[in-house]
């Protein structure tokens, strides 16, 4: 019996040790061979896809060339950039190369190596732009900006700047070049590579290296990996790896980099603020961002609406190719994503005008309003035609036969009924899009989502701002559903006669 239970206790013993052994193994292997590097490849000459889709650029040659000096691989996970410090935090990723600049800010989220690369801020405007050279001249203009970045955090400190923030900066240079804003800033190795290459026209760089920056890679707060990729950098900078790869893609001899970006090097720890103070301190923004959804909503479902309804009727007209423009309507509008309805319509539609020799510039509000409209619009002449197909053929017979033209048919009989069936399938679709809104942001528009984004990408809090958004989002879709349930009860005879009887 004492045998049976030393055995047991044994064979325990070992198969917790195994488990021991698996997990530490496991873990250590990952330390050792290979890192997860995010990296958002829209940031030329830094990370960019080459034509055969490869990741290439300075950041991307400098972190393999760690690596190897170092002794651990490289493996590269596509993220944004606002979302590369939540990602670090959350130990998703264990490094990033995303030319990001060492801030006392980000400081406090990750740690960042040694600085590998110095660049600065500079103004870019459209070729013969006058009176923009400084920072100062951008006093009360628009400024177009790539969210999360110390060109946003510049232009923000602009007093009566406009601001209008971007996924990309490709995407903000875009805006600037469309007409929309006068300026952009941004970092300057990237917008003089881009006009360099040619692929951005009819820009110009005024006020080069406004700012003094140097990149880091940044790593999960006191990572382990840490002294490794520093001692990498070391490595390569003194070897002349570095000085080959800042030839290979700046065509120069690399500037001397200091040991570290702050002067004053001692960091300034400060305590986390609590989950309750972050939501308190964001609401008042992410309110505003609230009215500004529910405009977009309102607006667009009420043209989707006038739209639609026309574009269900002619859905069912006699006239064939009435009939079949309405088809190719609703098949093009339900058949292609929104965003890419958006991105078409705001960075499309312009260039296309541009080059037929009309200067065309849209106003956000309208382009989004259009977008979500037309969209809407495919959705609810569904609804409409299978609401009218729904009313049983003797109704339609009935109406003829007391001398009814078709419209009075389509107005007194037909419509009050099946507007009646079609309330469920509409309040559906205002829900999707008053969520479909949120789509807008990538056009810079700062409704409830966009608000959020732009608080997280100063506070690196997306928890707490990413939950409070929903629960608006939340509060707002479960107060439509109520109201058109409300509606519903309303225009349901049996239900209101019941409630006129008592
Ligand atoms: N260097 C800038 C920053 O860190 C921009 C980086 C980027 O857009 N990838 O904010």
């Amino acid at each position: 019996m004492i045998q049976l239970r030393g055995t047991r206790f044994l064979r325990s013993l070992l198969l917790s040790l195994l488990c021991v052994l698996l997990v530490g193994g496991i873990g250590k292997a990952q330390e050792k061979s290979v890192l997860t590097v995010a990296v958002e490849p829209v940031f030329a000459p830094f990370e960019f896809r080459a034509p055969s889709g490869e990741i290439q650029g300075f950041d991307v040659d400098l972190i393999r060339a760690v690596g190897q000096a170092a002794g651990f691989g490289v493996e590269f996970r596509n993220i944004t950039f606002d979302g590369i410090i939540p990602s670090l935090q959350a130990g998703t990723v264990d490094a990033a190369v995303a030319a990001m600049t060492i801030t006392e800010a980000r400081s406090q989220a990750v740690s960042f190596s040694r600085p590998y690369f110095r660049a600065g801020l500079a103004i870019a405007v459209r070729s013969g732009t006058q009176g923009i050279k400084t920072l100062d001249d951008l006093k009360g203009k628009s400024i177009a900006v790539h969210i999360g970045t110390t060109g946003a955090t510049t232009a923000k400190g602009i007093p009566g700047a406009k601001i209008r923030t971007f996924d990309a900066a490709v995407l903000a240079l875009q805006e600037l070049r469309n007409g929309n804003v006068d300026a952009v800033i941004e970092d300057s190795p990237v917008t003089l590579y881009a006009i360099k290459t040619g692929s951005l026209k009819g820009i110009e760089v005024v006020g080069n290296l406004l700012t003094e920056e140097f990149y880091g890679i940044p790593l999960p707060l006191n990572s382990a990996n840490l002294p490794r990729v520093n001692q990498g950098l070391t490595t390569i900078l003194q070897n002349g790896t570095y000085a080959q790869i800042y030839q290979k893609w700046f065509a120069a001899q690399p500037p001397q980099l200091p040991d570290s970006a702050f002067a004053n090097a001692q960091k300034t720890q400060t305590t986390p603020a609590g989950s309750l103070s972050v939501i308190l301190n964001a609401l008042p923004t992410l309110l505003k961002g609230t009215l500004i959804t529910l405009q977009l909503a309102v607006v667009s479902v009420f043209l989707g609406l006038i739209g639609g309804s026309l574009i269900g009727v002619a859905r069912l007209s006699a006239i064939k190719p009435v009939q079949w423009a309405a088809r190719a309507y609703i098949d093009f509008f339900r058949g292609t994503p929104l965003l890419v309805q958006i991105f078409m319509i705001y960075f499309g539609l312009p260039p296309l005008f541009q080059a037929i020799g009309l200067s065309f510039t849209f106003d956000r509000f309208i382009a989004a309003i259009v977008a979500l409209s037309c969209n809407s619009a495919a959705y609810v002449a569904e609804i409409v035609r299978g609401g009218i197909q729904s009313i049983e053929t003797g109704q339609f017979e009935a109406a003829q036969s007391l001398g009814l033209n078709p419209v009075q048919t389509l107005r007194y009989v037909i419509l009050p009924q099946a507007f009646r069936r079609m309330l469920p399938p509409l309040g559906n679709q205002f829900i999707t899009l008053l969520k479909d809104t949120s789509l807008v942001a990538v056009i810079g528009f700062e409704e409830l989502f966009r608000q959020g984004q732009l608080i997280q990408a100063e506070n690196y809090r997306p928890f707490e701002l990413y939950a409070t958004v929903s629960l608006i989002y939340l509060a707002l879709t479960l107060l439509s559903s109520q109201g058109f349930g409300f509606l519903e009860r309303k225009m349901n005879p049996a239900r209101r006669d019941k409630a006129k009887k008592v």
